[in-house]
C-alpha cells in the first residue's frame, strides 16, 4: 500500500463523522435490514404457531441457524439463539457452575475477560465458587503454564475470551481447548469479537460452548447465540415455553434471527478478502501514529490480533480528554470497553498486560470495519497529532519529563 497521502484539501474538508468504534457496535448493513424488513411488517407470525403464518417464520429461523452453524463447523442443533453475547456468557458459566457444583466449585478464567464473563465469575465467587484469574503476558496472551498449574480435581469450567475486545489479542484457543478436554473439564469461549471476523472451527479447536452476538458483525442488536456441543446439554437459565429445544424460553426474535443469519452469511462470504484489506488499513494507521506521534506505543500483539483493532497509549495525557477532543473533530473512538467508559478506573486489560496506571489512562482504542477508508484514517492521524500536542502542552507531567530529558 502506498502510504504517501498527505494532508490534502480533500482530507481537510472531510465530512466529519468517522466511526472507529466497531468493537462497541457496528452499522447495520442495508442487506441485513432488507432481509429483516418483512419479519418486522407483514410476516409477524410466531414460529411456535401451527398455522402457516408461524410455519414460514419457523423455516427462516432454522435457515439462519444453519448458516450460523456452518460458519463455525457446528451442527444446526448445537446453536441456541439468545438476546446477545452477555446472555450467552451468563448462561454458559452459571449453568455449568450450578450443574456441576457437586463435582467441584472451581472455575478458571483469564485476567482479560469482557465484563460479561468477569462479573459473572465475580457473582459466582460471592456465591461460594472459587475463581482463578490466569494472567497474560505483555502482549495479552494467556500464560499457558499458569493455566495448567491452576487446574485442580474440582475444576469444572475453563472460560477464556477468544479475541480481546480492548487490545484485539487472539488467544491460543485450540491449545486451551485441548488442555481442558484432556482433563475432562468443560471449555467455554466468549467469541463475540471473533465470530464472523476470523475463521473458527469449534470441532478442531475443542470448544464446548461459545458466545457470539449479531451487532458486532453488522447485524441487529439484541440477538446472539450460544453454541453448545451436543453432549453438553446445559440447563436453561430462562424458564418458560419449549423454545430452542426447551433450553431457552421466550418467543423467538424472528427479525433478529433473520438479520443475524444474513449478517453471518455476508461476513463468511467476504471474510478473507475483507480481513486482508482491514489489516492493511489498520497497519497503516498504527504505523503512521507510532512514527508521527512521539511517546506512543501499540498495546497488544502486532500479529496475533483482530484485523480491525488498534489500541495505542499516548504518554503524558489522559485518555478521556483525548476521547472528547477527537469526538469534537467528528471521530468516534473509545478508551477501552464502552461499559467501562465514564469510570475513572484504568482498564483491567491494560493493567493485566503490565501497563502502569498513568500509561493505561492515556490509551485510545480505534476499531475499523470494512467500511473504514484510508482518507478517514489520514484525517484521524492529523486530528490525533493536533490533539496530542495540545494536551501535552497543558500537561505538567509532560513538562517535567521534557525538563528531565534536557538535564
Ligand atoms: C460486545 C461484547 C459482549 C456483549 O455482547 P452483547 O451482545 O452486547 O451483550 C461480550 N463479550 C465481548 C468480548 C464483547 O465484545
Amino acid at each position: 500500500m502506498k502510504c504517501d497521502v498527505k494532508d490534502t484539501d480533500a482530507v481537510k474538508q472531510m465530512p466529519k463523522t468517522i466511526y472507529l468504534d466497531n468493537a462497541a457496535t457496528t452499522i447495520l448493513k442495508p442487506e441485513v435490514l432488507d432481509a429483516m424488513m418483512p419479519y418486522l411488517t407483514e410476516k409477524y407470525g410466531n414460529p411456535s404457531s401451527i398455522h402457516s403464518f408461524g410455519a414460514g417464520c419457523s423455516a427462516v429461523c432454522e435457515s439462519a441457524r444453519k448458516t450460523i452453524a456452518g460458519l463455525i463447523n457446528a451442527k444446526d442443533n448445537e446453536i441456541y439463539f439468545t438476546s446477545g453475547g452477555s446472555e450467552s456468557d451468563n448462561w454458559a458459566i452459571k449453568s455449568v457452575a450450578y450443574m456441576k457444583k457437586d463435582k467441584g466449585k472451581h472455575i478458571i478464567t483469564s485476567a482479560v475477560e469482557h465484563h460479561a464473563v468477569l462479573e459473572t465469575c465475580e457473582f459466582l465467587q460471592r456465591d461460594g465458587f472459587e475463581i482463578s484469574f490466569v494472567g497474560v503476558d505483555d502482549k495479552g496472551i494467556i500464560k499457558i503454564d499458569e493455566l495448567k498449574a491452576a487446574i485442580r480435581p474440582d475444576t469444572i469450567l475453563i472460560s477464556v475470551i477468544y479475541a480481546n475486545n480492548e487490545i484485539g489479542t487472539i488467544q491460543p484457543i485450540k491449545e486451551i481447548g485441548e488442555i481442558a478436554r484432556s482433563k475432562g473439564i468443560l471449555f467455554h469461549t466468549d467469541a463475540v469479537q471473533a465470530f464472523g471476523h476470523v475463521p473458527i472451527d469449534v470441532e478442531k479447536e475443542n470448544i464446548d460452548m461459545m458466545s457470539a452476538s449479531a451487532h458486532k458483525i453488522h447485524g441487529p442488536k439484541g440477538i446472539g447465540m450460544l453454541y453448545m456441543k451436543n453432549n453438553v446439554k446445559l440447563t436453561p437459565m430462562i424458564h418458560g415455553g419449549p423454545h430452542e429445544r426447551k433450553r431457552r424460553a421466550g418467543t423467538s426474535n424472528v427479525p433478529g434471527i433473520v438479520g443475524f443469519g444474513k449478517a453471518a452469511e455476508l461476513s463468511s462470504i467476504s471474510m478473507a478478502k475483507n480481513n486482508a484489506k482491514i489489516t492493511e488499513k489498520r497497519n497503516y494507521l498504527i504505523d503512521r501514529i507510532l512514527s508521527e506521534i512521539p511517546y506512543s506505543r501499540l498495546n497488544g500483539d502486532r500479529d496475533r490480533r483482530l484485523p480491525g483493532n488498534a489500541n495505542i497509549s499516548f504518554r503524558y495525557i489522559e485518555g478521556e480528554s483525548m476521547l472528547m477532543m477527537v469526538d469534537m473533530k467528528g471521530i468516534a473512538a473509545s478508551t477501552g470497553s464502552a461499559c467501562a467508559s465514564g469510570s475513572l478506573d484504568p482498564s483491567h486489560v491494560l493493567l493485566a498486560i503490565g501497563l502502569p496506571h498513568e500509561i493505561a489512562h492515556g490509551s485510545l482504542r480505534m476499531t475499523l470495519s470494512e467500511f473504514t477508508t484510508k482518507e478517514e484514517l489520514d484525517y484521524t492521524v492529523e486530528a490525533l497529532k493536533e490533539v496530542v500536542s495540545k494536551l501535552r502542552a497543558m500537561s505538567p507531567l509532560y513538562e517535567d519529563a521534557m525538563k528531565k530529558k534536557e538535564e
